[in-house]
């Protein structure tokens, strides 16, 4: 996987993604995989916006049940599975466990897990035994003091299944190298300047932030899938989306996994927080504001509400190694939304994409490719993306020094900073190894 401006002005795309995070990487891989000429325009670096906090868990969707969202809970499920089936490297099972309190309390989990197995009765189709999710069930306060230590000392549990993306930041990676394998283009670090419609297309005039240098892009149809920046690009393309506002989520990632096997969950003031173990480190998560205020009075407030919903963990805030932020779609009651969707503009070869979920990406994706192909009167294979592996969706092996050289040497890490945040995990579990913010 090479930069190459040039590429990007040498054909006519079909189809022209803006915007280098999950949902652009997917829609890229969607539509290269059905035989689309496909590009995608990254102005800073793939991955490294509200992709690159995510508390990593791909969700089946208990949240959507409690809303009686049936679709939105078929679809979190359908796509869970997906992911472990097509990246089973980095997407595995990940138990998760909350206080059962009261009588009250009993009652109703014992109805959502009976609900949440029925309903996704079909969770492990398809996948390797090693795979497959167990079933929702009530414990008492024996079995979760041995699930989870402290966690529940004297209190019954819930406990579900969901999945974990361990590296978040290779199956990003893992899309671009399958997208570009099969003939599609990606570039970092380009920023789109201008736009003229016609009944032909898209002429686009794009700078390349490395060198200063115009690039002159042709394309059919587009996808804007700019996350945060969503409306503004919607606007330079000559249109709105009128979505609703987003707003930030903030997850600390802390310096040790407090014995934790399974994540645990804990209501803080009407809000339930995670302590999520992954790898040799704990995520404690997700807090949402709306944006105003430094991103530091978000953590701290985060690690005091992490205090109070888990005392037993003795969490201090030199605990935090790492502040992740990023942006979702919220509602009226800052509350993020739970539900990607693909707004449609006055022309049927513009789409736009607002993602909720890192879980349900693909989906929005296939969507979106099949609205486009539509528009263009194009008949296309079908879609493959939710069983065709992604072959290079695995952690990177070799020291460090050999994995920074292969990231930029193949996979367009052009900084050190773009390498450690959106490449090599250990921008993310030792962040100190160097700044994240070096331009060399
Ligand atoms: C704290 C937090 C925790 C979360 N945890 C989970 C979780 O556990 N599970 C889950 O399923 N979901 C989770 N989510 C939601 C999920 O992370 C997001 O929905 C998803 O990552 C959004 O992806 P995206 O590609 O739409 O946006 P982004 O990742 O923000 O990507 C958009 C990209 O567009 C680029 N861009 C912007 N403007 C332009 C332009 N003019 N030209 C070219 N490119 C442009 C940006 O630089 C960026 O790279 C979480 C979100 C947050 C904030």
């Amino acid at each position: 996987m090479k930069r190459d401006p040039g590429a990007l002005q040498a054909r006519e795309h079909d189809l022209l993604v803006i915007g280098g995070g999950i949902a652009g990487a997917w829609v890229l891989w969607e539509a290269a995989s059905r035989g689309l000429k496909a590009a995608l325009v990254e102005v800073h670096d793939f991955g490294q916006a509200t992709s690159w906090s995510s508390l990593k868990t791909a969700h089946g969707g208990l949240r959507h049940l409690q809303r009686a969202d049936l679709a939105g809970f078929r679809e979190s499920v359908r796509e869970r599975r997906v992911l472990m089936r097509v990246a089973p490297d980095v997407v595995r099972p990940l138990g998760f466990a909350i206080p059962v309190r009261g009588a009250i309390d009993a009652v109703t989990f014992a109805l959502a897990g009976m609900a949440n197995d029925l309903l996704s009765v079909d969770r492990n189709r398809w996948l390797r035994a090693d795979r497959s999710l167990a079933p929702a069930r009530l414990i008492g306060p024996a079995e979760a003091a041995a699930l989870a230590g402290e966690a529940f000392s004297g209190q019954s549990a819930f406990v579900w299944q969901d999945a974990q993306i361990t590296h978040t930041e290779r199956l990003l990676l893992a899309l671009l190298h399958s997208s570009t394998d099969a003939t599609a283009i990606a570039i970092n670090h380009c920023r789109i300047d201008t736009c003229v419609r016609s009944t032909a297309g898209f002429d686009l005039q794009a700078t390349d932030l490395l060198d200063g240098g115009k690039i002159a892009i042709r394309a059919r149809a587009v996808v804007n899938a700019s996350g945060a920046a969503l409306e503004t690009v919607a606007n330079l393309l000559g249109e709105t989306c009128g979505s609703p506002a987003m707003i930030r989520g903030v997850n600390v990632v802390l310096g040790r996994r407090f014995g934790l096997d399974v994540a645990v969950g804990s209501r803080d003031r009407g809000r339930f927080l995670f302590l999520v173990p992954w790898l040799d480190r704990a995520i404690l998560g997700t807090v949402y504001d709306d944006g105003v205020s430094p991103v530091e009075d978000l953590s701290r407030e985060l690690v005091e509400a992490g205090r109070r919903a888990f005392p037993w963990a003795g969490l201090e805030p030199d605990d935090v190694i790492l502040t992740q932020a990023g942006h979702v779609p919220g509602a009226s009651n800052g509350e993020p939304v739970y539900r990607t969707c693909v707004i449609e503009h006055n022309d049927p070869r513009l789409l736009s994409i607002l993602t909720a979920k890192y879980t349900t990406a693909r989906s929005s994706a296939q969507t979106a490719v099949d609205r486009i192909a539509r528009a263009l009167g194009r008949r296309i294979e079908p879609s493959v993306t939710s069983e065709r592996l992604l072959t290079m969706a695995k952690p990177l092996t070799g020291t460090f020094e050999e994995r920074m050289a292969q990231v930029r040497q193949n996979e367009m890490a052009m900084t050190r900073a773009d390498a450690l945040r959106g490449r090599l995990i250990e921008g993310a579990l030792s962040p100190s190894v160097d700044s994240l913010d070096s331009e060399a």
